[in-house]
């Protein structure tokens, strides 16, 4: 059930936007669409994720992004359940994501909205990351999910240093509370060296860096959530999945905001 903004909260997101104008968050240029408050009031969905968050343009462009067809089973990434050998290796036989990020289209919405994120210079992307993934959750999971806990893909410890934080765990803790459930901060990353840089056989590796905290007891007999950005070999995730069970959670289900689309199988 959608909830109308209340009289006060729709004075106020007046006086806010006439004082800040918001801008959109992939191309921080263009007024984002749903952002002046006759557009607010006209929207069909007033709570809808993506009103005041894109541009006219950089909308489109993430709506192409989500239509995106999976290679395997053909379906728009935003309902393709395909989890890689490494995560199902680790015991989950389904991944969830919002939409398909393509690394050779530079500049375009998803990869935009993408580097926001983990470059942290922009809380509405946070906020924004953390409303996707809470719709596709709900979604998959229905409505009851109190009894479960959101835990995170920890970024690599130089990455934390020069970013100053971890997207993922911020954006963790706004989706736990969005989901009424739980946070874990249930892992870290010794690894240095950047994943994106390495090989299959590599990333495989270098996810042994991965290690469970004093927090991880929170997984025993729980639901697991488990999120990060981006699904490409899915040894991270894969790695977090086994150190999860290791843990002693009941079950594990991964969500990422976007899946690397890959033309060929591998
Ligand atoms: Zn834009
Ligand atoms: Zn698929």
């Amino acid at each position: 059930m959608k909830k109308q903004p209340s009289p006060i909260s729709w004075l106020r997101r007046v006086i806010l936007e006439y004082l800040y104008p918001s801008r959109c968050i992939c191309c921080k240029n263009e007024a984002p669409i749903g952002a002046s408050t006759s557009e607010y009031v006209m929207l069909a969905d007033p709570d809808s994720e993506l009103r005041g968050v894109f541009c006219a343009r950089c909308m489109s462009d993430f709506l192409t992004s989500c239509a995106a067809r999976c290679y395997i089973c053909g379906r728009p990434y935003s309902s393709c359940t395909c989890a890689p050998e490494a995560i199902r290796s680790a015991g989950v036989d389904k991944t969830y994501v919002c939409f398909g990020y393509d690394k050779t289209r530079r500049g375009c919405a998803s990869s935009r909205l993408i580097y926001s994120l983990k470059s942290m210079d922009n809380k509405d992307t946070v906020n924004f990351a953390a409303h996707l993934l809470c719709g596709r959750i709900r979604e998959v999971m229905g409505g009851d999910v109190g009894d479960a806990i959101v835990a995170y893909a920890p970024r690599r410890r130089a990455s934390v240093r020069e970013h100053g934080g971890d997207h993922m765990r911020e954006t963790a803790k706004l989706l736990a509370k969005d989901l009424g459930c739980g946070f874990a901060d249930a892992f870290y990353s010794r690894a240095s060296g950047e994943q994106k840089k390495r090989s299959a056989v590599e990333r495989k590796e270098a996810v042994g860096g991965i290690m469970t905290r004093k927090d991880a007891y929170k997984l025993r007999g729980r639901r697991v959530i488990l999120i990060d950005d981006i699904i490409t070999s899915g040894a991270t995730l894969g790695r977090c999945a086994s150190l999860a069970f290791d843990a002693g959670a009941r079950d594990v289900a991964i969500f990422a905001l976007a899946r690397t689309i890959k033309s060929k199988k591998k």
